[in-house]
């Protein structure tokens, strides 16, 4: 990445702290994937992606800023690539709705391999997301987990009319809607604008199903080895608010 080629050559370093956690992670990344996995989490591609939990949430809110205020850094991506062929340690995981506006590469002005990104329309945690983000900490020693919601989410919306009017969706989309409705309700409780209400609330049930995911992310949030915390996308301006923070 632009900003990091000047941090980087490329050499494995490994990560300086080791833990009961860690050696879980190590033993699940076997189970899951056999001695590459192994191997990738002990020699990180990019050394400046090992980070606390707050040095992460700064690192993604600065990028954000630059994004926001048009100043999004040149990304190199061939020297990227070349970093990335061994293995991958991204700095932080995002939980996006899959709405083409949101693009959180974009809107943290990260490279590759500095994000793990879940995307699902209404950016819930579902089995297969609540895997995808253990495989991220426990295995890519990952320190922050951001579920980020947006303004005018469609899915969070028809959730909205599909309770209202007692109908379901066709196809497959009352999957997504059956996620979103403890949501969805409890904002059309409170009143008020309840599309927004709605989209926040679904994000801090979120932030709060994956703080809560046992064995490994809940493990993970008690050793302070992660923070999972919410934030809202802002189509106007492409600022992320937070307003869930662990
Ligand atoms: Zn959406």
């Amino acid at each position: 990445m632009c900003a990091n080629c000047s941090e980087g050559q490329f050499e494995c370093r490994a990560p300086t702290r080791r833990s009961a956690l860690f050696l879980t992670a190590s033993a699940v990344g076997l189970a899951l994937s056999g001695n590459a996995l192994a191997k990738e989490s002990k020699q990180p591609p990019k050394p400046q992606n090992v980070l606390s939990p707050d040095a992460s949430l700064k690192r993604l809110m600065e990028g954000n800023a630059r994004y926001v205020d048009g100043v999004a850094r040149r990304h190199d991506f061939k020297h990227e690539r070349e970093a990335l062929v061994g293995g991958q340690n991204p700095f932080a995981a995002v939980l996006s709705c899959a709405d083409s506006r949101i693009a959180p590469e974009y809107a943290f002005d990260s490279g590759r391999g500095d994000l793990f990104v879940c995307r699902v329309a209404g950016n819930f945690a579902g089995t297969e997301t609540i895997a995808s983000m253990e495989y991220a900490v426990a295995v890519l020693n990952t320190p922050l987990i951001l579920v980020l919601g947006h303004d005018a989410c469609g899915a969070v919306d028809a959730t909205l009319k599909a309770i209202k009017d007692n109908t379901s969706p066709p196809g497959h989309i009352p999957s997504l809607v059956d996620a979103i409705a403890p949501a969805a309700k409890a904002a059309m409780r409170q009143g008020g604008e309840v599309l927004d209400q709605a989209i926040r609330q679904n994000v801090i049930d979120n932030v709060a199903k994956l703080k809560s995911a046992a064995p490994i992310l809940n493990a993970a949030v008690e050793q302070g080895k992660l923070k999972v915390v919410g934030g809202i996308y802002r189509l106007t301006t492409g600022t992320v608010d937070l307003i869930a923070q662990g």
